[in-house]
């Protein structure tokens, strides 16, 4: 149905195109200059920044893999250090100008988070982005000074995604980041053609760190009056989002004068139409890290715990210890536990991985009476609980 309903689309002229496009990111005005590149000169070469993923859903569906995470990650670490398979077919002219922007990517935490707002990504509240804020539906960024935050959710604009510019004053850093649709996202799961091969995120990071389209301001500029302040960009007509479907453009390709960079990260056609950054981006890119968020140069890959604490009403208990009939557990959470009962020589006597409910009964028939130890297990968090049985 859906496929069929996006073949519709494409037979409507003009209309494809502004549906399916990926971005939709309108820039605010901003300063034509880039800071001197030299302000990141002498630090690591390599910068690798934390990326913390928040997962929004309110259609099971968008709920995506941890797989469909890496997945994206994965594609990020080949574009931004030039390593992704399509290199090779880079047109003669612009192979000279392929960078690697020595930027790598570690995953420090993925949140999962139920939502009531289908479309959350787009919508706001008395000014609040929503799906940036755990009080509005979303969730909370997590540490925006030190870490990219990436929402993943479903949207109505047709958009595959957007991105913050670090410079707009209009953008609280709690609401910092990309934001890209689930079926936008990795190359795994529920990603789908032609956005398929994760380049939505690595576009709206170029954005995040400063980078324009290559056309410059607007959706696109047939006029040729707006430029992406890169020198080794040529000036570009076109966003190139009418490539969506069987053919990428063809070098070349001429608007402007010159022959378009279209397979730039920063143009819009498809996924596998898309191969490079240029060492003028890379320049631009790596000041705005040094200038706007120097607090990625220093950022620790650790991962980040993000399960809520359970507070100390909210954890399992055992009800009776010691025991005499029934071993007797209250499991608050709604979700499963996994429990195991060991004797004290460590030796398992008892487990069931699915084991849910306040209370939770376990049958004394089966241990003598005596000192064991039971585990209780809810995703991360684990707890060891001294078990008298007495009759
Ligand atoms: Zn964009």
């Amino acid at each position: 149905m859906k496929k069929w309903w996006f073949s519709l689309l494409l037979l409507i002229p003009g209309l494809a195109a502004r549906s399916q496009h990926r971005c939709a990111v309108q820039p605010a005005p901003q300063a034509g200059i880039a800071p001197a590149p030299d302000a990141v000169a002498g630090r690591q070469a390599v910068i690798t920044i934390p990326i913390a993923v928040h997962i929004v859903w309110s259609n099971p569906q968008e709920n995506i893999s941890d797989a469909q995470v890496q997945s994206q990650v994965d594609v990020l670490n080949e574009d931004f250090r030039a390593r992704n398979p399509e290199i090779p077919t880079v047109p003669g002219p612009f192979a000279g100008d392929v960078a690697d922007m020595e930027i790598e990517f570690c995953l420090v935490a993925v949140t999962r988070t139920q939502t009531a707002f289908a479309n959350i990504a787009n919508l706001y509240a008395g000014g609040r982005r929503r799906v940036c804020h755990t009080d509005l539906g979303g969730r909370d960024a997590l540490d925006p000074e030190r870490c990219l935050n990436a929402w993943v959710s479903a949207r109505n604009d047709g958009a595959c995604g957007d991105g913050t510019f670090p410079d707009d004053p209009q953008i609280p850093a709690d609401e910092q980041g990309i934001f890209v649709r689930p079926d936008c996202f990795g190359t795994a799961g529920t990603a789908t053609a032609p956005f398929n091969l994760g380049r939505t995120a690595t576009h709206e990071i170029g954005h995040y760190l400063n980078l324009k389209h290559l056309w410059g301001e607007g959706l696109e500029d047939p006029l040729c009056q707006s430029d992406d302040m890169v020198e080794d960009t040529e000036e570009q007509a076109y966003s190139y989002s009418d490539f969506t479907g069987g053919n990428c453009p063809v070098h070349p390709s001429f608007s402007c004068g010159t022959a378009d960079m279209f397979m730039n990260f920063m143009n819009l056609p498809a996924d596998r139409c898309m191969s490079m950054f240029t060492r003028g981006q890379k320049e631009r890119a790596r000041a705005a890290l040094a200038a706007f968020r120097p607090g990625l140069l220093d950022a620790s890959c650790l991962p980040v715990a993000t399960e809520p604490l359970l507070s100390e009403k909210e954890e399992p208990a055992l009800l009776c210890n010691p025991a005499s009939t029934d071993i007797a557990l209250h499991l608050p959470k709604k979700e499963e536990y996994e429990i195991a009962i060991f004797d004290a020589s460590g030796r398992l006597l008892f487990s069931d991985p699915n084991a849910f409910g306040a209370p939770y009964y376990i049958s004394p028939g089966l241990f003598i009476n005596g000192i064991y130890y039971i585990k209780i297990r809810n995703g991360r968090k684990i707890h060891v609980k001294k078990l008298i049985i007495a009759r």
